[in-house]
């Protein structure tokens, strides 16, 4: 993968076409002018056009997608079809374990990749319902719009804790953060979704649908709010990584292993975890003095 490089996409965004306040070109601009270089437009429960702007032959590239976006036992069940050109089966099932299955299914089925979109969204659903689905790889934990309660609290999980329980339980699940896009005009705080807040990096090898989505399949990917990690490395006996700095942040990494342990704690711009071989998995949470966090996807060891 030596021809490989880092691309910057938003995997979730809204525009007119649902509840956005802007129109496509106006949010595409925003991305494009700000250094992404792919954005996917998630509607809820239809596909917009790009093809207009992607043949405008601009920086970014516009990925089709939806919002699949069901409700079941009185709770919000959203998944994102990532890619599908066509718009997927919209039925929800009568149980929010079968509703999110039928959503993986459906994005799948049209095309798409399924991303189970903010589990605390309206407190809708826990690890134990999503260890019950299967055929999907992406997982939001961090959604960067208002009121997804991604943390928890009050003694209910945060989506990481949850990420981590899955991983524990060995279901291979990569984390996604995003931007959720709903406001490109008037105020930014409050019960807003302004652009820009939290996004993936994904290592791919051209800057195509079928690369990106196929990287973040294989969770060759990172989420982050801030943090940009210059390169990860997954060897035979470490795992490490180096960290670009910005201004005079100082940063921290966390590596975390099963049961959502934190195996070490490491200063620097440069973290090295050695193996033992007992951890499960091995991922890393960088944090920024500046409150930014990257998360990189688990190891998992034999
Ligand atoms: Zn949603
Ligand atoms: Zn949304």
């Amino acid at each position: 993968m030596a021809s490989a490089r880092w691309l910057k996409g938003n995997t979730h965004t809204h525009t007119l076409n649902s509840d956005g306040d802007a129109p496509l070109e106006e949010v595409a601009s925003w991305y494009q002018s700000h250094g992404y270089d792919f954005l996917i437009i998630t509607d809820h429960n239809r596909i917009t056009d790009v093809s207009g702007w992607n043949g405008a032959g601009g920086a970014l590239l516009l990925l089709p997608g939806c919002e699949v976006s069901l409700s079941s036992e009185g709770k919000p069940v959203h998944i994102n079809s990532l890619g599908s050109a066509t718009l997927p089966d919209l039925s929800a099932a009568g149980t929010i374990t079968a509703t999110l299955q039928r959503g993986v299914d459906a994005a799948r089925a049209a095309g798409g990749v399924p991303q189970i979109n903010h589990p605390n969204y309206k407190w809708a659903f826990t690890d134990e319902h999503l260890r019950a689905v299967v055929n999907y790889r992406l997982l939001e934990i961090l959604n960067a719009s208002s009121d997804c309660n991604n943390f928890g609290g009050g003694g209910r999980p945060g989506v990481e804790e949850m990420w981590d329980r899955l991983l524990t339980a060995g279901r291979r699940i990569w984390a996604v953060a995003s931007d959720d896009t709903h406001h490109m005009r008037g105020e930014r705080w409050g019960h807003r979704s302004p652009p820009g807040q939290a996004w993936v990096m994904v290592r791919a090898e051209e800057q195509s649908a079928h690369a990106l989505l196929s990287a973040m399949e294989c969770g060759d990917f990172y989420a982050s709010t801030e943090v940009v990690i210059e390169h990860i490395e997954a060897g035979r006996e470490a795992t490490a990584l180096r960290i670009a700095v910005e201004r005079d942040f100082e940063y921290t990494t966390h590596f975390i292993g099963a049961g959502g342990k934190t195996l070490a704690i490491v200063h620097g711009r440069e973290a090295v975890y050695r193996l033992r071989g007992n951890e499960g998995y091995v991922r890393a949470k960088i944090f920024s003095s500046n409150g930014g966090i990257a998360w990189t996807q688990p190891r998992v060891l034999p």
